[in-house]
């Protein structure tokens, strides 16, 4: 198998709230793995943000929160 592998780690509730529609936001860590021929490539793990209320994807939301 190649390709990318990708693991929801957790989901925890983010601050602040959507810029659209002024919901909650919930932060998915992501474990992604990218995998050539059964050897794992490389391993990063990296947090998603989202609307609870209308489900958009918050891109730039990273940019503003920081760990
Ligand atoms: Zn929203």
């Amino acid at each position: 198998m190649c390709g990318k592998e990708e693991k929801v780690l957790g989901v925890q509730k983010a601050p602040g709230s959507c810029p659209y529609c002024g919901g909650g936001v919930a932060a998915t860590d992501v474990e992604a793995k990218w995998v050539f021929c059964f050897l794992p490539l490389c391993l990063n793990n990296k947090r998603r943000f989202s609307c609870t209320a209308c489900n958009r994807r918050l891109v730039s939301y990273p940019a503003i929160v920081h760990d």
